[in-house]
């Protein structure tokens, strides 16, 4: 067995289909996949159409953006039932929330003379919800910037051009979707917000009356030391453990699926919750 459990389509900002996507996964020997994109459920039927030609368990997932104290967070939702009305009006709430972003984007870089509304919304072929990758490509493309990385630290980010601050929904809030929906709740990459063990702990404890009980101990961007550090963590409050390699594109070999390591033997794997459990087929 050998799960992945975070990775991205084109719904989102992922470069593969999910058709192109689980073959793939499949080809690098993942047995469980779950595909999160962000704020979208809509590449869940083609992945798992595809998922059942090749043998593969998909698990349906989506990674919801939210805000804590002022600071953008993710919540990955796994093994949720992308029906529910719940978890849909959370859904139409974030894809609102990023079309009014992109439009005040659009704006923000017109002011400073940058028009790229064309090449962004060719990206998104009337399927994907758009996230700041697109707009960094379309950067990209037209000269402002060498690749995506100097996108990133030109534009879009916090005193650039084209950022726009965003209040998203909260952590009780998209809790609520996913566990709604009958899912698990898990905090992505939680190395990637830059918080001493103390606040981390302290949204911990702020995270799990809301709903959201587990955290992603092993990504691609974990080093040894972190990974330990949150499995401790994971031991400490009781949480679920994840993993995932939070796969984008093969042009990312920073990021290839099924590279996170795999789960010390002492934490609690999240998965345990809906693989080989006799009351949810889910695969
Ligand atoms: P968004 O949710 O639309 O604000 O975009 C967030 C996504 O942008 C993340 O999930 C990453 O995939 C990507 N991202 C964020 N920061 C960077 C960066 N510095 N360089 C490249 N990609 C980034
Ligand atoms: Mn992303
Ligand atoms: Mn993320
Ligand atoms: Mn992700």
């Amino acid at each position: 067995m050998k799960v992945d459990l975070h990775c991205h389509s084109y719904f989102s900002d992922g470069s593969l289909s999910p058709t192109e996507l689980v073959r793939t996964a499949h080809e690098h020997g993942i047995t469980h996949l779950a595909l999160t994109d962000h704020d979208t459920v809509d590449g869940l039927a083609e992945a798992r159409k595809a998922a059942n030609d090749v043998g593969l368990c998909l698990i349906n997932g989506v990674e919801f953006s939210c805000t804590w104290e002022k600071q953008l967070l993710h919540v990955v939702g796994l093994d949720i039932d992308p029906t529910n009305n719940a978890l849909r009006a959370g859904v139409t709430i974030n894809k609102q929330f990023r079309a009014d972003r992109a439009e005040a984007m659009f704006e923000d870089l017109e002011q400073h003379n940058i028009d790229i509304r064309e090449s962004v919304l060719a990206q998104l072929c009337d399927r994907g919800v758009p996230t700041r990758p697109h707009f960094a490509q379309a950067l990209v493309e037209h000269g402002y910037a060498k690749d995506k990385k100097q996108a990133f630290k030109r534009y879009l980010v916090r005193g650039k051009p084209g950022y726009i601050p965003m209040e998203w929904p909260s952590l009780e809030d998209v809790g609520g979707w996913i566990t709604q929906a009958g899912g698990v709740a898990v905090l992505a990459h939680p190395n990637r917000y830059k918080f001493t063990r103390t606040k981390l702990s302290r949204l911990i404890v702020e995270m799990v009356p809301a709903g959201v009980c587990g955290i992603e101990v092993s990504t691609s961007t974990t080093d040894k030391q972190q990974t330990a550090m949150l499995g401790q963590l994971s031991l400490q409050f009781g949480l679920l453990a994840s993993i995932g390699s939070d796969f984008h594109s093969p042009d990312q070999p920073w990021a290839r699926l099924g590279s996170a390591e795999d789960l010390s033997k002492e934490l609690k794997p999240v998965w345990a919750n809906f693989i080989n459990s006799d009351e949810k087929p889910a695969c």
